[in-house]
């Protein structure tokens, strides 16, 4: 785990440049959520960033995110992100998850995992989700086709243990995030109109976080900068 004062520099650091983002976007840094992405670190980094005040954290394994709930348990304020490409057998063990603490599961791309996510809990605690863009040309990459997003998302709002909360998006390679977020951006206006809870703009990394905050992002979901290079997976 990187030494505390440069964990806190770190933070300190990134949220000066999104603050910076915020203001030559002419918005509100009050509108945006900075997500810290802890995955392959120990939860004892989770425990410290909750010291320094982080309340939203993401995660892109199930069996990590449930490991690291496991451990820390139910930390003041703090919401949990799942960020990762879900298949439909881990649709339980993230709702488990969301009964002992507050998740929000950023990468519902099919109905079928919709589905799966659904009738695994229940009306009375629905799960919040976004529904994940495909933003490269191959359609085997994780995330629905823009086209077929407005579909999926009445898939979504026509169950009850789901609350649809918006989209999100990961940059390709191989184009400018501007215009990669500019196409998810029209995503997100998309589904706003047929929903108007489902506000969020998942996009934005350590690398292009300030272009997703010029193209209108509600979340930012930042690592690296913040953590420190990720350690080896064992
Ligand atoms: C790992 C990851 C991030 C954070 O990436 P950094 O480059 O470390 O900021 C953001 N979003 C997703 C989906 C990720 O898997």
């Amino acid at each position: 785990m990187p030494a505390a004062p440069a964990l806190q520099d770190r933070l300190a650091r990134v949220d000066e440049e999104i603050a910076q983002a915020a203001s030559a976007a002419g918005r509100d840094p009050a509108e945006l959520t900075r997500i810290v992405v802890t995955k392959f670190h120990p939860a004892s980094l989770v425990r410290a960033l909750h010291e320094l005040g982080v309340r939203d954290v993401g995660e892109n394994r199930q069996q990590e995110l449930s490991a690291k709930v496991a451990e820390v348990g139910a930390l003041g304020g703090m919401t949990w992100h799942f960020i990762g490409q879900a298949q439909t057998n881990k649709a339980r063990a993230l709702r488990a998850v969301s009964a002992a603490v507050p998740l929000v599961v950023h990468s519902v791309d099919r109905d079928r995992l919709a589905d799966a996510l659904g009738s695994a809990g229940s009306a009375a605690e629905p799960l919040d989700v976004l529904l994940q863009v495909n933003l490269t040309d191959d359609p085997g990459r994780g995330g629905v086709a823009p086209a077929a997003v407005e579909a999926l998302a009445e898939h979504v709002l026509g169950r009850n243990d789901l609350v649809l909360r918006g989209v999100m998006g990961v940059a390709p390679l191989d184009e400018t995030p501007a215009s990669a977020f500019a196409r998810l951006r029209a995503c997100a206006d998309h589904v706003r109109a047929l929903a108007p809870q489902a506000t969020w703009m998942s996009a934005g990394m350590s690398a292009d976080f300030a272009e997703a905050v010029a193209a209108g992002a509600t979340h930012l979901r930042i690592g690296t900068a913040i953590t420190g290079p990720r350690p080896m997976r064992g």
